[in-house]
C-alpha cells in the first residue's frame, strides 16, 4: 500500500510532489565571494535552496577539509542576503550545534551524507533537533537499510527528505571508463516515494563528470523525484572539491529551462 507523502517546509519553501524542488551550489564553502556569486546565480535562475559543505567528507585527509564555522558565517549570510534556506552537511553531533547556532534562525536543512547513513548515534542526534534532514544514501546502503536509517531520524521527530545520490555496482567507480562514478539507482526513488518519503536526486555525485548531469538530472525529474540537488561553480576546474562534476552557469541555465519543460510535460503545471 502506497503511504500518502506529506509536504516539508523549509522557511517559506515548502518541497512537495507537486513541484520540483531545486538545491544547487557549490560542492564546498570555498569563500565568501565563491558562496555568494555562486548562490546569486542559480537563485536568480530559480533554485529554491541554497548548498554548500563547511565540512567535507574527504577520502584523502590532506584534501581540502571546507571552511568549518567560517564556511558556515558566509553561507548563512548569502542565505540572508538572498532569502533562500540554506543545505549544509553535518558530519558529527559536535557540529550539530555549530550549525544551528550559526543558521541564528534562518531556515536551514541539515544534509547527512553517504559516508554518515549508518551512524547511528548522528541519525538519532539529528532527528532530535526539529530541523529537516536531507538523507544521502549509503554507496553500499539497500533502499531498506536507508528505511531503518530514515527512522532513526524520524523517531525523534525531525522531518526526512530523501536523496539518491547513486551506489556502488560493477561498472561504477570510473567515469571515463564506466558508467558514472556511481549508479544512479532511480527505482529506489519511486520505493522511497511508495513509503511515504519526499525523494530528491543527486546526479551529481552519481554521474561524477559534468557532461553527464544535465542530461543526468532530467532522468531523476523525468521518473518523478521531488526535485534535484546539483553542484554548481562559476569556475568548474578551480573548484576545491568534485571540481569534475561541477556544472557551471550555462549548464545550470540549460538545467533549469529542460527540468521545467519536463516537468509541465509529466505533471501538466509549469511548477511555478
Ligand atoms: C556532497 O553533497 O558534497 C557529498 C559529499 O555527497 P555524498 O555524501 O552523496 O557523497
Ligand atoms: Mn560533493
Amino acid at each position: 500500500m502506497r503511504n500518502e507523502i506529506r509536504p516539508i517546509s523549509i522557511g517559506n519553501v515548502t518541497i512537495s510532489p507537486d513541484h520540483i524542488a531545486v538545491i544547487a551550489g557549490p560542492c564546498a564553502i570555498e569563500s565568501r565571494d565563491q558562496i555568494f556569486r555562486i548562490s546569486k546565480h542559480v537563485t536568480r535562475g530559480g533554485a529554491d535552496l541554497i548548498r554548500g559543505g563547511a565540512y567535507k567528507p574527504r577520502t584523502n585527509p590532506d584534501a581540502f577539509q571546507g571552511l568549518g564555522e567560517e564556511g558556515l558565517r558566509h553561507i548563512f549570510d548569502a542565505g540572508r542576503e538572498l532569502d533562500v534556506p540554506v543545505v549544509t552537511e553535518v558530519m558529527s553531533e559536535h557540529q550539530i550545534r555549530q550549525i544551528i547556532d550559526t543558521a541564528e534562525g534562518h531556515p536551514f536543512m541539515f544534509q547527512v551524507g553517504s559516508r554518515n547513513a549508518q551512524n547511528y548515534s548522528l541519525l538519532r542526534s539529528v532527528g532530535q533537533t526539529g530541523v529537516p534532514v536531507l538523507l544521502k544514501n549509503g554507496k553500499g546502503s539497500t533502499v531498506s537499510e536507508m528505511l531503518g536509517a530514515a527512522r532513526y531520524v524520524t523517531s525523534g521527530g525531525s522531518p526526512v527528505i530523501m536523496c539518491e545520490r547513486g551506489i556502488v555496482t560493477f561498472d561504477s567507480g570510473d567515469p571515463a571508463k564506466g558508467a558514472g562514478r556511481f549508479t544512479p539507482n532511480l527505482l529506489a526513488i519511486l520505493r522511497f516515494q511508495e513509503e511515504g518519503f519526499i525523494t530528491l536526486f543527486d546526479p551529481s555525485h552519481s554521474a561524477g563528470r559534468s557532461d553527464h548531469v544535465v542530461q543526468l538530472a532530467l532522468s531523476g525529474v523525468a521518473i518523478g523525484a521531488s526535485g534535484i540537488i546539483v553542484e554548481v561553480h562559476d569556475r568548474p576546474c578551480e573548484a576545491l572539491c568534485d571540481a569534475n562534476q561541477a556544472i557551471d552557469f550555462a549548464q545550470f541555465d540549460k538545467l533549469m529551462h529542460q527540468a521545467r519543460a519536463i516537468e509541465k510535460t509529466i505533471r501538466g503545471s509549469a511548477g511555478e
